[in-house]
């Protein structure tokens, strides 16, 4: 097998070693089942165990309480950005979004085309740089919801505090930051993540939402599209994405192993204080693209002097096997993203790597 790579993928992303040996090691028979966990039914009892220890690893490594379903949905964090207004956005109620960045908007626009919105915080204007202080986010008290991105992949911004809005629920898209810190998730009436970032592959969708914000959906919304049909349901209404759930539960027991939230969220630190150390170190060639305070732990951003020199450090970094750090194509620069499964050899490797690159350019 060839050397694997640095992988600094925004989404799909690097997946701990040790998960994709166990699926590796299990593929073609699972637990004495004779099969692959792809070729099982979801009504199986090797997979219905799978889907209830996920469910019950969601709660004991964010530590939630009873009181929240687990879902696990498909089509992506950008289908949430419309089932949630069509199912908790009662009739003439109006929905707060607070835009932090590319994705936050997208969430925003698409609610728009559903119902009403109020632009709680625009941060769209300054170049989505910083994040707002918590006075800045401005909601009517009779908001359905107000709803912000946890962390704003594409630009590196984070939120480092969160708005407490008292009997208005807060709800959360965390796709590129869910499990990557301790924090207290009872805050939030819903959660959503995409998992290809910090928690599998693509094609599952965590959701987390509070009993008392679920009594409040809608219920002239689609089966399928409804929340409370997967909550009802344990997500076996329809067929499940079985891959997903399964891996995402490996990589769930695999954080607990590692000291749980409060061990990542360690090494999380240490990893994104060795990166931002070493562009803060050479200011006169890398640039952090975010404002300091709002810096995200995930997503390191940075420019370089100019776009061909850009161009160069992507090509040279990908001969050192250091790999996907072109930022996204709306913003350009380079983007590190530092998700759970990057190791801090890694950051140390490409620390070294930038320090050589500088040197000689
Ligand atoms: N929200 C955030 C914060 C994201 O980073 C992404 C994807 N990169 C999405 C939503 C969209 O997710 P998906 O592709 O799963 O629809």
């Amino acid at each position: 097998m060839s050397e694997r790579k640095v992988n600094f993928n925004p989404g799909p992303a690097a997946l701990p070693l040790d998960v994709l040996k166990t699926v590796q090691s299990e593929l073609l028979d699972f637990q004495g089942s004779g099969m692959s966990i792809l070729e099982s039914s979801h009504r199986a009892k090797e997979f219905e165990a799978v889907n209830d220890r996920a469910i019950e690893l969601v709660r004991e490594v964010l530590g939630l309480s009873a009181d929240y379903h687990v879902l696990f949905m498909g089509g992506g964090a950008s289908t949430q950005f419309a089932l949630i207004p069509m199912n908790f956005v009662g009739e003439g109620q109006t929905a707060a979004y607070v835009d932090t960045g590319s994705f936050a908007n997208k969430a925003m626009k698409e609610a728009q085309n559903i119902t009403n919105v109020h632009v709680a915080f625009n941060g769209k204007e300054e170049k989505y740089r910083r994040m707002p202080a918590m006075d800045d986010i401005k909601y009517p008290s009779d908001a359905a919801y107000v709803h912000i991105c946890s962390n704003n992949t594409i630009e590196g911004t984070q939120f480092h505090q969160f708005p407490n809005t008292g009997n208005v629920p807060l709800v959360a898209d965390m796709s590129s930051d869910i499990a990557s810190r301790q924090l207290d998730y009872s805050q939030f009436s819903l959660i959503y993540a995409g998992a290809q970032k910090n928690l599998g592959p693509s094609g599952v969708t965590l959701v987390i939402v509070r009993d008392d914000f679920l009594a409040t959906a809608r219920k002239d919304v689609p089966t399928i599209l409804s929340h409370k049909t997967h909550a009802d349901n344990k997500s076996l209404y329809n067929t499940p994405p079985v891959f997903g759930i399964y891996i995402m539960k490996l990589v769930l027991d695999w954080i607990q192993s590692n000291g749980g939230l409060a061990g990542v969220e360690k090494l999380n630190a240490a990893k994104k204080d060795l990166l931002y150390g070493a562009i803060d170190s050479a200011p006169d060639f890398y640039k952090g693209a975010a404002e300091k305070a709002a810096r995200s732990w995930m997503n390191v951003t940075m420019r370089l002097p100019d776009e061909e020199l850009e161009a160069r450090f992507v090509a040279d970094a990908k001969k050192e096997g250091i790999l996907g750090i072109k930022g996204h194509r709306s913003v350009g620069g380079i983007r590190f993203s530092i998700y759970n499964a990057v190791t801090l050899a890694d950051i140390q490797k490409t620390v070294d790597f930038m320090d050589k690159f500088r040197k000689s350019a």
